[in-house]
């Protein structure tokens, strides 16, 4: 049972499990503090009907002591009128006799026979119930001269009751009524706690439906909740951005390829028709296939090379290695295949440099921009090669004098696939996947790549890399 009921109360929504907790944490505080408030005022009410009547009692005993003690017991009777004056509402003074005989009773809206009289040697003070009627009873021996029996003083505590029972009605609606208003207003602290996360909860229940341009709206406060939902929106924001430019990219790579492969299939039905009898269109039409089909192989290493590059999350933080004989070791080996260029380096500022890549990343990343430098260079045929040192990187600056770009491409000359003027590229092969490259690989490592150009004046691209601090 205890176990269902657990069960049942883990099931409950997050809103309920508040609402519930809190009610009965209020409730509990409530009912102990109003419990422990009730005890004490009924007990300070008690002692302080005690005490009257045993004030009554002494005054009674006074009177008595001073009158009677060199008369007659008789003439008790005689009292009357000032017992009559000295008791107050629901109350009854008795005198009893040595036997247990009243000898006179004094009383004010109390009925003497709720009190049976009794002797007594010792004082007594107790309280009874007489059917629905609370009554306080004092019995006190007395002793004068010539009497001797029992003064016995009763009070009815109507009021005193009536005002407990008052008070625990108060504190049972004040009780009923705290449970109402703690479930309340739990309940609407628990919803307004709820909202964001409600929100979050259909959101993703939409994009799983409606796919990645759902987004959680009305995103109010700056509570952990909210930002919770601010980041789920910053996430899908990113999804959709990096699904889209993967769409982008298998569209641009099918494109790029489709024109390799449809140059293929019209030299090879030239060849089906004519080039089994016509020497001449089979050697011009064979050569011209190669060569897509190395285009093709070149374009398909380029964006496996890419593809690698962006995927390429983290690297794994490479040793530090001295900049200046890699740069030197790559440029020698271009050199040798372009011997027709005259490389110029200046590297004396940046001669004890070291930075945390991976040699073959560097290399890579050089070789693209040099290749770019002695594909687009016209007659004047002199690349420098430059190294800076700034506050915390350093910059290469690779600077050619050919035909530059317009200043319209240079924004787009990072973008996969983008070359400036196809037709003016015609003559210069290329995938438009180098600099995408690049680029990728010195973020990869937290740097930065600029290109200026100045058209038909030369172009030069500076690579940023953050310098390691060298270990001494
Ligand atoms: P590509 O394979 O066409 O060289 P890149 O991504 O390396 O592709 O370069 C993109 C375009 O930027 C090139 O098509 C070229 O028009 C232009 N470009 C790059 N480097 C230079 C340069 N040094 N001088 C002139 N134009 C350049």
């Amino acid at each position: 049972m205890m176990e269902r009921l657990l069960r049942y109360m883990r099931q409950l929504p997050i809103k309920w499990k508040l609402a519930l907790g809190a009610t009965a944490l209020i409730f509990l505080l409530f009912a102990t503090y109003n419990f422990a408030q009730y005890l004490v005022l009924k007990q300070w009410m008690m002692n302080q009907e005690r005490d009257n009547i045993q004030v009554s009692m002494a005054q009674i005993q006074d009177y008595f002591q001073e009158k009677y003690h060199t008369e007659d017991a008789l003439q008790i009777t005689e009292s009357r009128a000032y017992l009559e004056k000295m008791i107050g509402k629901n109350q009854l003074v008795r005198i009893v006799g040595k036997e247990g005989e009243p000898l006179l009773t004094v009383t004010n809206h109390f009925d003497e026979n709720w009190v049976t009289p009794k002797s007594i040697t010792e004082p007594e003070l107790f309280d009874t119930t007489h059917n629905e009627d609370h009554i306080l009873i004092y019995r006190s021996p007395i002793q004068t001269a010539n009497f001797a029996g029992t003064i016995e003083l009763a009070s009815n505590l109507e009021t005193f009751d009536l005002f407990s029972e008052t008070l625990l009605w108060v504190m049972l609606i004040g009780g009923v009524l705290a449970i109402f208003i703690s479930a309340f207003s739990g309940l609407a602290i628990a919803r307004q706690l709820m909202h964001p996360i409600r929100a979050l909860t259909s959101t993703i229940r939409s994009v799983k439906e409606k796919g990645l341009t759902e987004r959680v709206g009305n995103i109010q406060n700056g509570d952990e909740l909210s930002s919770l939902a601010q980041l789920f929106n910053e996430l899908m924001n990113q999804l959709e951005i990096s699904f889209r430019q993967q769409k982008q990219f298998v569209e641009d790579a099918s494109h790029e390829l489709r024109t390799p492969i449809t140059i293929l299939e019209g030299h090879l039905s030239l060849l089906n028709r004519w080039g089994k009898s016509n020497p001449e269109v089979l050697e011009e039409s064979l050569q011209a296939s190669l060569q897509e089909i190395r285009r093709m192989k070149g374009l398909v290493q380029e964006l496996l090379t890419l593809t690698r590059v962006e995927s390429q999350l983290l690297t794994e933080i490479s040793k530090p290695i001295p900049l200046v004989p890699l740069i030197h070791e790559t440029l020698d080996r271009f050199e040798a295949l372009h011997s027709e260029f005259e490389f110029q380096l200046k590297t004396e500022s940046i001669e004890d440099v070291l930075i945390s890549i991976s040699p073959l990343h560097l290399e890579q990343i050089l070789l693209i921009v040099l290749d770019n430098a002695v594909k687009y260079s016209a007659n004047d045929k002199r690349i420098v090669i430059e190294g800076l040192r700034l506050k915390t990187d350093v910059q290469i600056i690779v600077r050619d004098h050919g035909i530059g770009i317009p200043e319209a491409d240079l924004p787009y000359v990072f973008d996969r696939f983008y070359r400036v003027d196809k037709a003016r590229n015609r003559e210069i092969a290329g995938t438009g996947l180098g600099l995408s490259i690049a680029n990728q690989s010195v973020r990869n490592y937290s740097g930065e790549m600029t290109i200026e150009s100045v058209e038909n004046e030369g172009t030069s691209v500076s690579i940023k890399l953050p310098i390691s601090p060298s270990v001494h």
